[in-house]
């Protein structure tokens, strides 16, 4: 006898029940059909209809140690037995463990983490954190971006997410352009002129906004759902000088790029750049159970070492998900996850991509690192023209709708966004099951390919 016997157990009860009950995300509540799911286990996950699909987008990036890891489940299930609530006024075991090594892996002196329950919440306390800091209002991103739906992160958010709630969202966001190769608003033709204008772009934004108003510029230091952007050599070490130059707090949004997704702790570490602060969730734990936070300079702490911080919620630092944070960090570790993902990345993923960019014309650009890699469709790779419109919905995002369907007709779990597919399959990911993958998205990319307009 348990307290969860009765549970529905057929696909149509608890479609049914979602539909009446389940007000969901960013979605027209009467529009959606939300697929059941049964179980899940390694890189695939199941429906009650009996089909496996291989997670090629480990749901919203985040299932980074893939489904069910025993030593995940044993762990949750140890500590849930002693803790599994205790307020932020009490230390905690779990918690203090949990800091310790989140402070050990990042980089320079981020030695003080903030717990929050998401990623929204992290860059929504990072704002205030900046802005109490520097005494200053503004906080710069870019337009390319995605940082949560809360007032500040959606205000930060420079996709359009955001429009829905302008002009209700945080006063004093500034948007600007970061670099963007392939379809750049700077005309570059080499990647490190491409840094520098954009670079350019930075301080005359800097220049007109007025530095002195100016808290905090967030980036995601590879742009994740707005399109795997990798920044060309010296963006980010820019980006930091300016930030020195003008006493401006870096916030590196490491929800999605880090913990692992590109084949490092935090994306940074590729290019050896130390923020002021970090914001951090997803990878952490795999989304196990809900965590998030901000990981916090020494300088920048030591504005609240007499000064209390005018922030807080019931769950930060929840005993159940630092417990769950501790055990990831540790099988990290353990089983070489991050070297897995780097051979992953550079021996498997992108070599084959390019085979697939070689064989289908509506492969405009193939561009990642680790396990974070887009395929830019097209529908001319000439004018590169792309497949559907920005931000297409309804006819015009048809084709992107067709090549979803084919994957998940062939067993293919994509990550769509506009014009892209994403590579972003769980990190404990095999090379078969990659193989296994890439040929779903081959025969997927001929339904792309009938939409091209090019010779
Ligand atoms: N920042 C980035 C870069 C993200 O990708 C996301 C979510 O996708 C967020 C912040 C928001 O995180 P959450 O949905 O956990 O609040």
């Amino acid at each position: 006898m348990s307290d969860l016997d009765g549970l529905p157990t057929d696909d149509a009860t608890i479609r049914a029940l979602d539909r009446r009950h389940v007000f969901h995300s960013w979605s027209a509540q009467a529009l959606i059909d939300p697929l059941p799911i049964a179980s899940a286990e390694g890189s695939y996950f199941t429906d009650y209809e009996g089909r496996r699909y291989l997670d090629f987008s480990s749901q919203l990036v985040n299932a980074n140690l893939g489904y069910s890891h025993p030593r995940m489940v044993a762990a949750i299930a140890e500590y849930a037995r002693r803790f599994t609530t205790l307020s932020p006024t009490f230390a905690n075991d779990a918690r203090s463990e949990a800091a310790r090594l989140i402070a050990e892996i990042a980089p320079g002196s981020l030695n003080q983490v903030f717990f929050t329950n998401a990623g929204a919440e992290a860059n929504e306390n990072a704002f205030r954190i900046a802005r109490l800091h520097t005494g200053r209002p503004k906080i710069l991103a870019t337009y390319r971006s995605y940082h949560g739906a809360t007032h500040g992160s959606i205000a930060a958010t420079g996709d359009p997410r955001r429009w829905g709630t302008e002009p209700m969202a945080m006063p004093g966001v500034v948007h600007f352009w970061g670099p963007y190769p392939y379809r750049s608003p700077f005309f570059s033709d080499s990647p490190e002129q491409e840094s520098e204008r954009a670079l350019a772009h930075l301080r005359d934004t800097i220049m007109v906004e007025g530095a002195g108003t100016i808290a905090g510029i967030v980036l995601e230091p590879v742009v994740g759902t707005n399109g795997i952007l990798v920044p060309p050599p010296g963006y980010l070490a820019g980006v930091r000088a300016l930030c020195d130059e003008f006493g401006i707090v870096l916030i590196s949004d490491e929800v999605m790029a880090g913990f692992g997704r590109c084949g490092e702790w935090f994306a940074v570490d590729h290019w050896g750049v130390v923020p002021d602060l970090i914001t951090f969730a997803k990878g952490v734990n795999s989304g196990y159970v809900p965590l998030g936070g901000v990981v916090i300079s020494d300088e920048i702490a030591a504005t609240f070492a007499e000064r209390a911080y005018p922030g807080g919620l019931t769950y930060s630092g929840h005993p159940l998900a630092c417990a769950s944070a501790v055990a990831s960090i540790r099988i990290f570790t353990d089983e070489g996850i991050l070297e897995h993902v780097r051979t992953l990345g550079e021996q498997v993923v992108g070599p084959e991509l390019e085979k697939l960019a070689a064989r289908h014309p509506s492969v405009g650009e193939v561009r990642g690192l680790g396990l974070f890699w887009a395929l830019e469709l097209v529908r001319d790779r000439a004018t590169r023209e792309p497949l559907v419109p920005f931000n297409a919905g309804g006819a015009a995002a048809a084709p992107m709708n067709e090549f979803a369907a084919a994957c998940k007709q062939g067993g293919l779990w994509p990550f769509t966004h506009f014009n892209r597919t994403h590579v972003v399959p769980p990190l404990t990911v095999t090379a078969d099951e990659l193989h296994e993958g890439f040929a779903v998205l081959d025969a997927a990319l001929d339904v792309a390919d009938r939409h091209c307009t090019g010779a």
